[in-house]
């Protein structure tokens, strides 16, 4: 279920910090600590399993719902050109962290494609966004929940 050096199952864990966006019995939304953009989200399930391979159907699924609730949320709270959803499986692939998880990142028209953030976010500044994702989710609900 958890793995003790897995720092992802210590966020869903709430051992170690993270700038949480959203929650169920299944599922944590936090913001990324070096974002590739403003509102960069990633959604995992609170079990550990390394990548799409080895996920459970029912957690991918709960994921993939929350994907969408918080796309919502994102569009409304920060107004990007577009967002970007999609996980990485394998280092080959660039994954770096091996629990499974759906990055979310808002794009803006004209900047080049990352995957990754370069620096490490602001406190300040995450706290803020993290806060004006969770307002949106608070008061709406998305059209065919
Ligand atoms: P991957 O390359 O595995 O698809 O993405 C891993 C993501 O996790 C990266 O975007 C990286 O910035 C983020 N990340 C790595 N360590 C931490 C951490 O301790 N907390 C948070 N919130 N994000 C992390
Ligand atoms: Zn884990």
């Amino acid at each position: 279920m958890t793995d003790p050096g897995c720092i992802f199952c210590g966020i869903a864990a709430g051992t170690a910090p993270a700038h949480r966006i959203a929650e169920d019995d299944r599922v944590v939304a936090f913001l990324d600590l070096f974002p590739a953009a403003e509102g960069h989200t990633l959604i995992i399930p609170r079990v550990h399993a390394e990548n799409l391979y080895e996920a459970g159907e029912e957690d991918l699924a709960a994921v993939a719902v929350w994907s969408r609730r918080i796309a919502h949320a994102i569009r409304r709270a920060l107004a990007p050109d577009g967002l970007g959803v999609f996980q990485l499986n394998g280092s080959a692939a660039g994954q770096t962290v091996f629990h499974y998880h759906m990055h979310l990142i808002p794009r803006r028209a004209g900047t080049p494609l990352a995957l990754h953030g370069r620096r490490r976010g602001e406190e300040a500044e995450l706290a803020s966004v993290a806060e004006r994702i969770r307002k949106v989710l608070a008061r709406e609900t998305p059209a065919s929940a």
